[in-house]
């Protein structure tokens, strides 16, 4: 399938890109790595007039250890986060999920800016980044502003981003002492997007009790779905049983063409127990 005609502009640095976006209006999108965006457009899913490519801005790429953290420009690609030593030093649940995402090729283009605006429910980085606490950087006319993951994915595709505001950079929080990530997920082939994910996060003391853990699902909900129940149940130490009961309050996923929402339910309980039961094994015999 071709697309329906659009203009093509190359944004030069970040001001430069929200400029061209206020003159050609919101119907006009940004363009990052195209893997999402170009799909749509020849499915003419998507129709644009025109496109804002910033893959060029500098100011949107690299990533670096702050004092907090990871900070991560919006132009990083799936495959430098699967590569990148400081992320699999400093946030291993992103060095797990980042091979996950389709294949070589898409990864090798698509960005993590790009995943986060699209907001797919079935995506990794954005339970990812719900999970490890992360803060998303968008700037727009009205100059930057910090959004926490947790409170940016709003529904299907939808997120906090104002009008013409871009996502600049992520910023995710250093591993802390005793502390485990871990992401799992189950799908149909390898490459496709998951039937039903997680990443898991949590911090175990010297004598096995558990705090601070968060289980996030994605390709459960509308958006990342927090299991809270079950995070409660972990972290008083109820057990895996137990959490995994908790997981039938805390997710109502909808049938969708990959899985009933039943058969995801099930799921989610196999991939919590995949997650964490080793864990729970390891901090028993400490
Ligand atoms: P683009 O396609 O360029 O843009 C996507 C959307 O985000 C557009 O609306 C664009 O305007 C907007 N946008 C881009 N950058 C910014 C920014 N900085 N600020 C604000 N808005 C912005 N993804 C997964 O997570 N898991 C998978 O398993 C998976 N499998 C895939 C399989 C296939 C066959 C394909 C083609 C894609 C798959 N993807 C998967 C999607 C892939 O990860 C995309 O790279 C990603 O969703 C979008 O990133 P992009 O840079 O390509 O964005």
């Amino acid at each position: 399938m071709k697309p329906a005609p659009f203009a093509y502009v190359r944004a030069a640095d970040i001001g430069h890109a929200i400029a061209l976006w206020q003159q050609s209006g919101l119907d006009a999108r940004l363009i990052a790595g195209g893997q999402s965006l170009v799909a749509s457009l020849n499915l003419r899913l998507a129709d644009v007039p025109v496109l804002i490519d910033i893959a060029r801005i500098d100011a949107l790429k690299g990533i670096t250890l702050t004092d907090v953290g990871l900070r991560l420009g919006a132009l990083v690609t799936h495959g430098e986060i699967e590569h990148s030593a400081l992320v699999a030093k400093h946030a291993p649940a992103m060095h797990e999920a980042a091979p996950l995402i389709a294949h070589p090729a898409i990864r090798s283009r698509g960005t993590l800016g790009g995943s986060l605006a699209y907001a797919d429910p079935a995506a990794e980085w954005p339970a990812v980044m719900v999970a490890l606490g992360a803060t998303i950087i968008t700037q727009g006319p009205g100059g930057e502003r910090r959004v926490p993951a947790e409170s940016f994915f709003r529904g299907l595709f939808e997120t906090a981003l104002q009008d013409f505001e871009m996502i600049i950079a992520v910023e995710v929080p250093a591993m802390v002492a005793g502390e485990h990530q871990v992401v799992r997920e189950l799908a149909r082939r390898s490459g496709d997007y998951a039937m039903v994910g997680l990443c898991g996060r949590t911090i175990a003391a010297a004598d096995g009790r558990l705090s601070g853990t968060k289980l996030v699902y994605f390709g459960a909900g509308d958006r990342p779905v927090l299991a809270r129940t079950a995070m409660a149940a972990l972290d008083a130490g109820a057990g895996l049983e137990a959490a995994k009961a908790a997981l039938d309050k805390d997710l109502d996923p909808a049938d969708d063409l990959q899985a009933s929402g039943t058969m995801k339910i099930h799921l989610a309980k196999v991939l919590l127990g995949r997650a964490f039961a080793p864990l729970l094994a390891q901090a028993k015999a400490a």
